[in-house]
């Protein structure tokens, strides 16, 4: 594999042109130069996936499901290797870096074992006679844009799920983050994927996406809100089937009755963990005024605890932001809540290192309330805002008080509580006792409103976006 080549057809061909990949802990350091492709290069994938189609959704379920486990196997094998490349790339500390790649290597296991449920199902007709049969058929050619916070196990679940229900694919990953991709690429090439059934496409989304929506016949996309729109806008004339992906404004309540302790945790994990760069990330803390306070001095000190260093180091729990516009972004809003009155517990700046590093020191903004834009906007970073509820109630409608709806979570001891917030919130996915990010890959994951739609990805939701059903009534006549 060169890595300045995208994998079409089949073939490793020289992208139009290449870019260098840099470490964000050290940006001084290039880890390669990655292929970006032209808008006639995204379209030659296209063309690639096209013609790949009618064999692949032709294979039998055994062979599919044999080279996701090919694939499973190599990244399991190579997890720690692999991990430290996304760590290099992405910034995730090694920790991460290792579990996103047995992630990634456990989600295409997962969907091996799919391989073998694509069946329809087959039921009495309503006629005299008539049988009914339900099939499931791919959707076709799969356009699968991914971005840079997860760079290994999204592509993975996209690719995986579109090729174990028949589908051919073009994946787009991260300009930021190519270089986990290419391996999965490469992996599965050497596994024994056809020709032309994933494909590789390099570079900056605006100017491959395009064809990629003009030809594909399903785009599932992960990414940022105002770039899912544009996807949609684009594809909406063209009535292609879409999947979005998108951010989140995630809130944990903490009740009056929480274990503290566990509600620290819970806190810390959800919205510090991969420098806070998670869609499912914890950035509103809404806690009943009865612990306000206590819970404030805690997660104060834990998180003034948390120093940002080089992510590949034994000693470090967070790593840097993951590119430049990232860390920019994310100063920018600790100014805007800082002018919007919020106040800064903890953090509060960037960090400086004789490396160049894009660091940020973990925030923790208190006497924030929902109307402030560092509740309302996506910040994608190690930020968290706390803000005070008069009680239970008050926490609740904080928490639904969002233009997203992907994640939510309560730190409580009641049953009643817990079961009243399952019942109420809009989210997605509602975690009790539990950070509102990390999640598993048997269950659907996905939001609603400004988290996207299209269903869900993984567990039973993938089948739902990656095939389309038929159904046909067959009337055996008289013998
Ligand atoms: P992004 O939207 O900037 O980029 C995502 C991908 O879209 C990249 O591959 C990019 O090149 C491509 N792209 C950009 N413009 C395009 C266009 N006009 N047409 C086609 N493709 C285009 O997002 P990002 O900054 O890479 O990722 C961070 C965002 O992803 C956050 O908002 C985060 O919440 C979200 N995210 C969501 C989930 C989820 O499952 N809900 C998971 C991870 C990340």
């Amino acid at each position: 594999m060169q890595t300045t080549s995208v994998l079409i057809g089949g073939a490793w061909v020289p992208a139009a042109r290449s870019v260098p990949n840099l470490n964000p802990a050290r940006p001084d350091e290039v880890i390669g130069e990655y292929g970006w492709c032209d808008a006639a290069q995204a379209a030659a994938a296209i063309d690639a996936a096209r013609a790949a189609l009618p064999a692949w959704s032709a294979t039998l379920p055994d062979t599919r499901a044999a080279i996701l486990r090919r694939v499973a196997q190599e990244l399991s094998a190579r997890a720690e290797d692999l991990g430290r490349l996304l760590s290099r790339e992405e910034g995730k500390t090694l920790p991460e870096g290792i579990g996103e790649i047995r992630r990634a290597a456990a989600v295409i296991d997962y969907f091996a074992g799919e391989a073998f449920r694509t069946a329809g199902h087959h039921l009495p007709g309503l006629r005299e006679g008539f049988e009914v049969v339900v099939t499931r058929a791919p959707v076709g050619v799969v356009a699968a844009i991914t971005p840079w916070n997860f760079p290994m196990v999204v592509p993975a679940w996209k690719c995986a799920a579109a090729i174990v229900y028949g589908n051919t694919v073009v994946l787009k990953p991260s300009e930021y983050t190519p270089a986990c991709a290419w391996e999965l690429a490469d992996i599965f090439h050497r596994a024994g994927l056809p020709g032309g059934v994933l494909n590789l496409v390099g570079g900056d989304g605006r100017a491959v996406g395009p064809a990629l929506i003009a030809g594909a016949d399903a785009i599932s996309f992960t990414g940022a809100g105002p770039t899912g729109r544009v996807i949609m806008a684009q594809a909406a004339p063209l009535m292609k089937k879409v999947q979005l992906e998108l951010g989140g404004k995630n809130p944990l309540v903490v009740a009056a009755d929480a274990d503290l302790d566990l509600a620290v945790q819970v806190a810390l994990d959800g919205a510090f963990f991969a420098s806070g760069q998670r869609c499912t990330a914890s950035s509103r803390l809404v806690v009943e005024a009865p612990v306000h306070d206590a819970f404030v001095e805690r997660l104060t000190a834990a998180v003034a605890g948390l120093k940002p260093g080089d992510p590949l180091l034994p000693e470090i729990r967070i790593g840097p932001v993951a590119n430049a516009v990232q860390r920019d972004k994310v100063l920018d809003y600790i100014a805007i809540g800082r002018a919007e009155g919020a106040e800064v517990a903890t953090g509060g700046h960037a960090v400086e290192t004789n490396t160049g590093g894009y660091f940020v020191a973990p925030t923790l903004f208190t006497r924030a309330h929902n109307a402030m834009r560092i509740c309302r906007e996506e910040i994608f970073g190690p930020v968290a805002a706390v803000i005070r509820a008069d009680d239970l109630d008050h926490a609740f409608a904080i928490a639904n008080d969002t233009e997203f709806g992907l994640s939510s979570g309560i730190v409580t001891r009641s049953l009643a509580a817990a079961t009243a917030f399952r019942r109420i919130s809009k989210a997605g996915m509602v975690m009790v006792n539990a950070p509102t990010a990390g999640v598993d890959f048997h269950v659907p994951f996905g939001g609603r409103d400004g988290s996207g739609f299209g269903g869900g990805e993984q567990g039973l939701a993938a089948i739902q976006f990656f095939t389309e059903t038929r159904t046909h009534y067959i009337n055996p006549g008289r013998p």
